[in-house]
């Protein structure tokens, strides 16, 4: 993105800040390790600010994320919806306003939203946006808006920038791994984040019923389109029968995605009856944040993702029809 118009944002969402207090700070439903460390480094930023705010999200922060929380408490939308309402918000690596989910139930008819986020596919829907879409993750940006706040760089700060870097970027490894982002992780690691740590929790180590998905989810490995397409998919049974969580599932794309020879890695999740949400995975060739907003969703150009209604097999045939279409 062009210098002066990203310094202009940067100024614009400082100034948002600054002037206001008692915000509601927000990441998109399903929370993963970027949205975590995004909304938790903004707790942290706005108490070194002396501003008073409240955390949500749609539904629970999983339980593996909550070591980047601090003393802050998360409000679980769904369980426990607030009396109150907010008229600040700050919604963090959420592409467009749906993703917020029903935690905009609690914002007031004339709320102001500052939208900070990373994603190609975002629509601008704030009242101000601070949108970098050649950053690697949304707490690249929120380490930019530190740098502009004149935040000081807080252990707690620090661990939530390198937990979003280390997972959006696979570790260090896809493509999104710039020069700028080993920078910004080298400066966390002298400031004394123990990086070996946070990928053995966030990347290394697997649950139980993780395991025992991926033992299942392996099973169900299909091929097409010579075998360029590859995809698993997880029932709500596969979940019940193996005591894994929703959050077990992530990853599991991967193995789709790296088989060689395939373009385009898929992965399956049965969410409800008939609520399917799709994970798409791309080697650069086909761009599947184009295919997922043909089904209302989007993402970038090698990750992203969708919600399709209907039956497992009708999602994964027209979700596979287009990805072929894509890549033909
Ligand atoms: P995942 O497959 O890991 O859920 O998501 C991959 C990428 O696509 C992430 O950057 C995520 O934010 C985005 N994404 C996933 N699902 C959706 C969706 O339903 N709508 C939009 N706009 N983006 C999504
Ligand atoms: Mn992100």
């Amino acid at each position: 993105m062009m210098g002066d118009a990203y310094a202009l944002q940067l100024q614009a969402a400082a100034d948002f800040i600054r002037e206001h207090d008692d915000f509601l700070v927000v990441s998109h439903m399903q929370p993963d390790g970027d949205a975590a460390g995004s909304t938790f480094a903004v707790a942290f930023m706005l108490q070194s600010l002396g501003k008073r705010y409240t955390l949500m999200n749609e539904g629970p922060m999983p339980e593996k994320f909550m070591y980047m929380a601090g003393p802050n408490t998360i409000i679980n939308h769904e369980m426990n919806p607030p009396e109150r309402k907010f008229g600040r918000v700050i919604s963090v690596d959420c592409a467009d306003y749906a993703r917020i989910g029903n935690v905009n139930e609690c914002f007031e008819d004339e709320v102001l939203i500052l939208n900070i986020d990373h994603h190609a596919t975002n629509d601008l829907f704030g009242h101000a946006n601070l949108v970098r879409s050649d950053a690697a993750a949304t707490v690249e940006v929120l380490y930019d808006l530190s740098v502009e706040l004149g935040i000081s760089f807080t252990p707690e700060l620090n661990i939530c920038i390198y937990s979003g870097l280390l997972t959006d970027t696979g570790g260090f490894r896809y493509s999104n791994t710039s020069p700028k982002v080993l920078q910004i992780a080298a400066d966390m690691l002298t400031r004394g984040v123990r990086g070996y740590e946070l990928a053995e929790r966030l990347l290394e180590k697997m649950t139980y019923g993780q395991v025992s998905l991926l033992k299942k989810g392996l099973n169900t490995l299909s091929f097409a389109y010579n075998k360029r397409v590859a995809w698993l998919s997880v029932t709500i049974n596969d979940l019940a029968d193996t005591d894994a969580s929703s959050e077990d599932m992530d990853g599991l794309v991967n193995y789709a995605r790296n088989v060689e020879g395939v373009e385009v890695g898929i992965l399956f999740k049965e969410k409800q009856s008939g609520v399917i949400k799709v994970s798409l995975r791309s080697g650069g060739q086909a761009d599947v944040a184009a295919i997922a907003k043909r089904f209302g969703g989007g993402g970038h150009i090698k990750a992203a993702g969708c919600t399709v209604h209907g039956s497992m097999e009708e999602a994964i045939t027209r979700v596979v029809e287009e990805v072929g279409l894509a890549l033909s």
